[in-house]
């Protein structure tokens, strides 16, 4: 994950600390150099520019200039400028107050959701809570299947009704049969499209005011580039998203598009995938992320 980022930035960084001092030209070159490596990994155009702005900032002060270790304090500085720009701080699942805790899963097809819903499942099942899965994607035959396969891999139950395309109604029922089984938590599947249309946009809106999740988690191919920052924007204009869920961050994807999402959206990433398998989902850590980037 982020290898060549990583090897990018350490390139630039071991040349300053090659020098004793730092002048201010060393560091507005370094500063350059480090923006093109963003931008060659990828993180967006606008997410890089306000990124580099206080990295700039911080590092043209004294405390660069007259450390004594001048590239050491600039690593530390684009530490603590990558950490606020992945998040800050960690962002848990949000429980309610009231259980069930509601979870939506939304997201293009292919994105990861189903797989997602299920790694999700395992973790609040090994947490001792008890949970259901909902398949709400039902254009799909296979998609629910496959939810199903999820659910009996975990060991958490599942509700469908195949056949059935009445999307808001599986739901409700759903609901309904969480609340008398006194469910903890319950994930809801739902469908994908290739791209962002109304019509999926609406069933999205109707299954989130029926359902008043505690959590919709936006998943987000980690792999497919700057578009899926846009798809990010659209999902949140639409939904008002809680989180972001990046997957597939275990191929070696330049990736940089999926760090921009936070600075795009302002929604925290909360989990990562980092493998088909269902034990391949990590807590996401901005501050740990932004050391493992810059180790
Ligand atoms: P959905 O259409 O959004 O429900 O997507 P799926 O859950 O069916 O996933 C699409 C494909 O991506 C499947 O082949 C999954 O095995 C794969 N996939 C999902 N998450 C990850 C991940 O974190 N890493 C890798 N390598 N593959 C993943």
């Amino acid at each position: 994950m982020f290898d060549q980022l990583s090897d990018k930035l350490e390139g630039v960084f071991s040349g300053l600390r090659q020098r004793g001092v730092l002048t201010e030209p060393m560091i507005r070159e370094g500063l350059r150099e480090i923006r093109r490596v963003l931008l060659e990994a990828d993180v967006n155009f606008q997410v890089t520019r306000d990124f580099m702005k206080r990295v700039e900032e911080k590092a043209l002060g004294e405390r660069v200039l007259k450390a004594v270790s001048p590239g050491q304090q600039l690593v530390k500085i684009v530490h603590e400028e990558l950490t606020s720009m992945l998040g800050e701080r960690r962002s848990p699942l949000a429980l309610a107050p009231i259980p069930p805790t509601v979870i939506m899963m939304v997201g293009l097809q292919g994105s990861g959701k189903t797989t997602t819903a299920g790694k999700i499942a395992r973790k609040m099942k090994r947490e001792m809570r008890q949970t259901r899965m909902v398949a709400c994607d039902v254009y799909r035959p296979a998609a629910v299947e496959q939810l199903q396969t999820l659910g009996e891999q975990v060991g958490v139950p599942v509700y469908a009704e195949p056949g059935s395309q009445d999307v808001v109604g599986i739901a409700r029922r759903a609901l309904e049969l969480a609340q008398s089984e006194r469910d903890r938590v319950v994930i809801f599947d739902t469908a994908g499209r290739l791209q962002i249309d109304e019509q999926l946009m609406d069933e999205l809106k109707r299954l989130k005011e029926v359902l008043k999740p505690a959590e919709i988690l936006f998943v987000a191919d980690g792999m497919i580039g700057q578009e899926s920052v846009n798809v990010a924007k659209g999902f949140d204009d639409a939904l008002d998203i809680t989180g972001v869920v990046l997957t597939k961050m275990d191929g070696d994807a330049r990736g940089g598009a999926a760090l921009s999402i936070y600075g795009v959206t302002g929604k925290p990433i909360k989990f990562l995938g980092v493998g088909e398998k269902l034990d391949g989902l990590e807590e996401f850590h901005p501050e740990r992320m932004a050391g493992r980037i810059l180790q």
